[in-house]
């Protein structure tokens, strides 16, 4: 056969895929009427992942499963548009918040009688501290080992963090004492490397319109923390985890960090009212991450005390063995004797 009849022929093939798009396209209306009858949110994350695993394990001979998958992506993409649906997280609300499983640990479970606790050295700097420091912390309740490899850092003369070799020093602390484990991605070109070693996936203040980053953070699957902007809106906020999940990501944790303000009673001033907007409004469970917003350790315990009681599904605390010796963020960093006397207080 020559070029132009096998042009013909994909002619005729891509008129036959479209007549098929229109008639899926036909179904999922029904369904979302459906659903809309029942009070069902039209979005399901779940069929969504079971729709592109089912495609891609089938023999798909010379494409790969990537392509399958961007391919099919597109396709749910423009069901929903067409549902009208495209704020998603938004209308979610009926989907039941369910625990984020990592190994045997079931974490952020709805309804929880205390928050996850989440912390930490700022950076991964040697296996010994972090090592010591995980031996606290497992012993104070912490669940999620926190250490930064890959540090955005406001001077580029500063500690930037040991890069693969600090994820693999935190990788192994966690596993030591039963932890998962979180760590920041900075960029497209680490994420499949940060990816391998860590359980949660953290994108920071300074990344969260990044939207390139959070397509291919969420297309690892694997839970992310979206810290929110330090200059973000509520709305900019749900936005960017909207691109991780849509990009594949259905465990999203929110974190509030703390936003500028002219207070210079800390760092950055944490909005409470935020945490309660998007857990009103979403299914995500809400951190705060109290260390980076205090900017000295003395306000880290009323800030913790201020997260839980204002209902916050986590929260994120610096410690370091030595917070004086630390690389970065010594003066917020509380030491893990300091920790476990702040959470036998509040969180027992
Ligand atoms: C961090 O958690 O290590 C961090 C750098 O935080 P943020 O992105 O909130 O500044
Ligand atoms: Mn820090």
């Amino acid at each position: 056969m020559n070029i132009t009849g096998l042009r013909n022929d994909i002619d005729a093939l891509d008129d036959e895929i479209l007549q098929r798009l229109i008639i899926r396209a036909g179904f999922a209306e029904q369904i979302a009427a459906l659903k809309a009858e029942a009070g069902e949110s039209t979005r399901d994350a779940d069929r969504e992942a079971e729709i592109l695993d089912r495609l891609c394990a089938m023999d798909l001979g010379p494409v790969s499963a990537d392509d399958v998958r961007h391919v099919w992506r597109a396709v749910l993409a423009s069901s929903r548009r067409m549902m009208d649906q495209s704020r998603d997280l938004l209308v979610c609300e009926q989907r039941a918040r369910r625990p984020i499983s990592i190994g045997a640990l079931d974490l952020f479970k709805p309804h929880a009688e205390t928050p996850e606790l989440i912390a930490g050295p700022c950076a991964i700097e040697d296996a010994e501290i972090v090592s010591a420091t995980a031996a606290a912390l497992a012993k104070a309740g912490v669940r999620i080992l926190r250490g930064g490899a890959f540090k955005p850092r406001t001077s580029p003369y500063s500690f930037q963090g040991l890069g693969e070799e600090g994820l693999g020093i935190l990788a192994y602390a966690a596993r030591e004492h039963g932890m998962a484990c979180i760590s920041e991605v900075l960029d497209t070109r680490t994420v499949k490397e940060v990816a391998r070693y860590v359980d949660i996936i953290q994108i920071g203040t300074r990344n969260m319109a990044n939207f390139e980053l959070l397509k291919e953070v969420g297309a690892t699957r694997k839970p992310v923390l979206l810290k929110r902007g330090f200059a973000a809106t509520v709305d900019e906020w749900i936005h960017s985890a909207e691109y991780l999940a849509v990009n594949g990501c259905n465990d999203i944790i929110m974190c509030e960090r703390g936003i500028r303000t002219f207070s210079d009673a800390s760092r950055f001033t944490i909005d409470f009212a935020a945490v309660a907007e998007v857990q009103a409004r979403t299914w995500m469970p809400v951190v705060v991450d109290v260390s980076h917003a205090a900017g000295r350790r003395e306000l880290v315990p009323p800030l913790f005390k201020a997260a839980i009681a204002c209902g916050a599904d986590g929260v994120m605390v610096e410690v370091h063995a030595c917070p004086d010796r630390a690389r970065c963020d010594s003066r917020q960093q509380l030491t893990p004797d300091a920790f476990a006397d702040l959470v036998k207080g509040v969180h027992s």
